[in-house]
């Protein structure tokens, strides 16, 4: 359960005074928070901080003003003047003098009632705003600040300017943060006292005020000690998650996995081509720590099309070996049957017995697979998350793959470590986005990690362009010739803010575009539709009954057609770069000539023009992601923004990442002085993780 002390802050948006339904969509769409289904809370304007100062310390006479520069004048209501009826462009001027001078008051498009009432003539008021000189008359348009004498404590003198969003106006967004600011009460020091004194930082209470509150621009800098201090409690919150983790996994006894290597004997024979280095290596890898008495948990990382599946097969062919079971979770379950298809193909050779467990099995047929999984019938399980239900029993579980693991969550990773318990079922995690160092630690925390650094021998490199979509008929002209010689191609199209439907409609657009000029040698896939119907499109593509595939980006991560050799995709400046790379490596990946063409709406931003770049020059996964990390930060580079895993909101990679390894050295310190958080530090501690959400690691908790 959280602590009753950060319940104000996990409270709806609306109970802020002056939030209602319509501001209250505005700023979730400003917070657009990634965790909690896209739910803005009231702790995300915590760290929703100000981008820009401004001072309003100048305090002249009216006389002493400076043009263009911000001022805060006292001065008195001398007249009105309202433009004549119908002169919308002719501004209403307020006139108001002290003992200098006189200034005018400017407003557009005004309200005169209100101005009226706000600036009565005869009275005194206090007005801040930027000064200009309008052909020798000192103007102030649109004021930011009008108060009576009494109200001037409440004039921020220096003033906090958040990032904003359409339609929602500075004054609202101070307000709302202030009232978010004011309902953090002073939490239990969790951080140590000699480290901080160390940094010379304050508690996390008056670090947010801080933040809040700067007094130049340099508190704005992500250097600030108030800033720093933020991060590091981010990254500590990420990293003590990670080692409760990485512990709970490693406390649960391992199990000595040997094989006698006949199965994976057959399945090396019954191979069309030969194991790279790479591939053997990691096998050998693989085996060693299967063989060994503690639990397995190592990361494949392995480049799009550099061979994991087979790697994957020839794990779980030792768990058979030894007489037990092996699983195979995929992200969707496009891949699950996929990864069904191919080792179907192996079992019929090798007699292994494989199953598929989606939530597409149900009643009858799932529970017959449930039984003969139970039996220990199945040697190889395949499915999504529906691997991780209730009642899913195995017989005897030696070896959970579970492949691009970066689409899944930390939770997930726990079910499935609460699902193997027991039996101490080794883990092999696979992922195809290459992962910079920094991103490694803060996401799989000290994984073993094994990497497969080179591609199957004879590929050719993707011939890759970027061209604008005016070029359109260009590209159908040349796809036309292209599949008159029998070649395959994707059809990608774009994402339309990040909404399945939208994405569909892109899709059926497209679709149908197509089909009017290939008939019926087109198929369809996307998000929206059953797992029947993609299925049936995928394997219309994949035995070539059809040539274009339009898809969104559901064929992003592992479909394998080697036989698809063109790859286009709309909108590509709307991709992410890793997801460009994703979705290239679908093509490339058997003996032909492939071609990836970028299509693009031109003008290009200056990023989207690096990243079509970078593709351009490189297939080099690792080099792709580090140019993505320093494109675009952190949780992007691993699709956390799907997974639904909390990104960092005040921390940013690599910036951080001195202040990262010391999170990290400080995670194991803590743990290994109080491994249950138990003590007066870690009880803190476990507000720190309930602040920055990281509430699954504390369920791994005794006392949880
Ligand atoms: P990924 O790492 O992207 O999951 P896959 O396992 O899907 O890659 O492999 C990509 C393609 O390369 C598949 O068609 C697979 O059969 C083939 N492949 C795998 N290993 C080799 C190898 N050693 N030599 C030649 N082709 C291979
Ligand atoms: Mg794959």
């Amino acid at each position: 359960m959280r602590p009753q002390i950060l319940t104000p802050l996990f409270a709806d948006l609306k109970e802020l005074d002056g939030i209602g339904p319509r501001l209250q969509k505005l700023l979730k769409r400003l917070l657009a928070p990634t965790a909690r289904q896209g739910e803005a809370k009231i702790v995300d304007l915590l760290f929703h901080f100000p981008s820009s100062v401004i001072d309003r310390r100048a305090r002249p006479k009216i006389a002493e003003a400076v043009p263009g520069q911000i001022a805060t004048i006292r001065v008195e209501v001398a007249e009105h003047n309202a433009p004549p009826r119908g002169q919308r462009r002719i501004p209403y001027r307020v006139i108001c003098s002290d003992e200098t001078g006189s200034l005018e008051l400017v407003f557009f498009h005004a309200n005169a009632a209100y101005l009226e009432k706000q600036l009565p003539v005869g009275q005194t008021r206090i007005v801040s705003g930027r000064i200009e000189d309008y052909g020798g008359r000192l103007q102030m348009p649109h004021p930011d600040h009008v108060l009576e004498e009494a109200e001037l404590d409440t004039l921020p003198l220096i003033e906090p300017i958040y990032p904003l969003t359409a339609g929602l106006s500075g004054k609202v967004a101070r307000k709302a943060a202030t009232q978010a600011v004011a309902r953090l009460a002073d939490l239990p020091e969790w951080q140590d006292a000699a480290w901080l004194s160390k940094q010379n930082w304050s508690s996390f209470l008056d670090a947010v005020h801080a933040v809040h509150a700067p007094q130049s621009e340099a508190d704005l800098l992500p250097t600030s000690p108030a800033r720093l201090r933020l991060s590091f409690d981010e990254l500590l919150a990420n990293q003590l998650a990670l080692a409760l983790v990485r512990r709970r996994l490693k406390k649960i006894a391992g199990r000595v996995t040997n094989g006698d290597g006949i199965v994976r004997q057959k399945i090396l024979e019954s191979l069309p081509f030969e194991l790279t280095h790479s591939q053997t290596h990691v096998m050998g890898e693989i085996e060693a720590d299967m063989a060994e008495p503690a639990r397995m948990l190592r990361l494949l990382q392995g480049d799009v099309g550099s061979g994991k599946t087979v790697v994957a097969l020839l794990a779980m062919a030792i768990a058979i070996e030894a007489g037990s079971q092996a699983a195979l979770m995929a992200p969707t379950e496009l891949l699950a049957r996929q990864h069904l298809k191919t080792l179907s193909e192996f079992g019929e050779k090798t007699g292994i017995r494989v199953a598929l467990l989606t939530g597409r099995e149900k009643g009858k047929q799932r529970g017959e697979i449930l039984d003969a999984l139970g039996r220990g019938e199945i040697d190889i399980l395949i499915g999504t998350h529906a691997l991780f239900q209730e009642g899913v029993e195995f017989k005897d579980l030696a070896l959970a793959v579970i492949d691009e693991q970066h689409r899944f969550g930390v939770h997930q990773r726990l079910a499935l470590q609460a699902k193997s318990g027991a039996g101490g079922t080794d883990i092999l995690v696979m992922t195809a986005t290459p992962i910079p160092r920094t991103l490694l630690l803060t996401h799989y925390g000290d994984m073993e990690v094994s990497k497969l650094l080179e591609k199957p021998a004879g590929r050719k490199p993707v011939a890759t362009r970027a061209m604008p979509v005016e070029r359109l008929g260009d590209i159908m002209d040349r796809l036309d010739v292209a599949i008159g010689n029998g070649a395959q191609a994707y059809w990608v199209c774009p994402l339309v803010e990040e909404s399945d439907v939208l994405d569909a409609t892109a899709a059926e657009e497209r679709f149908a575009a197509l089909k009017a000029r290939f008939g019926e040698n087109v198929a369809l896939v996307h998000g929206q539709m059953s797992g029947g119907e993609k299925d049936t499109a995928m394997q219309a593509f994949a035995e070539g009954e059809v040539s274009i595939l339009v898809a969104t980006t559901v064929i992003e991560v592992g479909v394998d057609v080697p036989n698809a050799t063109i790859m286009v995709i709309e909108h590509a400046e709307r991709f992410g770069l890793a997801q460009l790379h994703q979705l290239r490596g679908r093509v490339g990946r058997g003996s032909g000539q492939s071609a990836c063409i970028l299509l693009y709406k031109p003008p290009l931003t200056e990023t989207a023009r690096a990243r079509l770049n970078a593709l351009r020059e490189t297939e080099d996964g690792f080099k792709i992601a580090e140019e993505d990390l320093r494109l675009r930060g952190g949780g992007e580079v691993l699709g956390t923004r799907q997974s639904g895993m909390p990104e960092f909101r005040v921390a940013a990679l690599p910036r951080d990442e001195e202040l990262l390894s010391a999170a990290r050295d400080d995670a194991r310190l803590i743990l290994n002085k109080d491994p249950e958080l138990s003590e007066k530090r870690g009880k803190a501690l476990r507000v720190l993780l309930y602040l920055f959400e990281r509430d699954e690691a504390i369920r791994l908790l005794k006392a949880g």
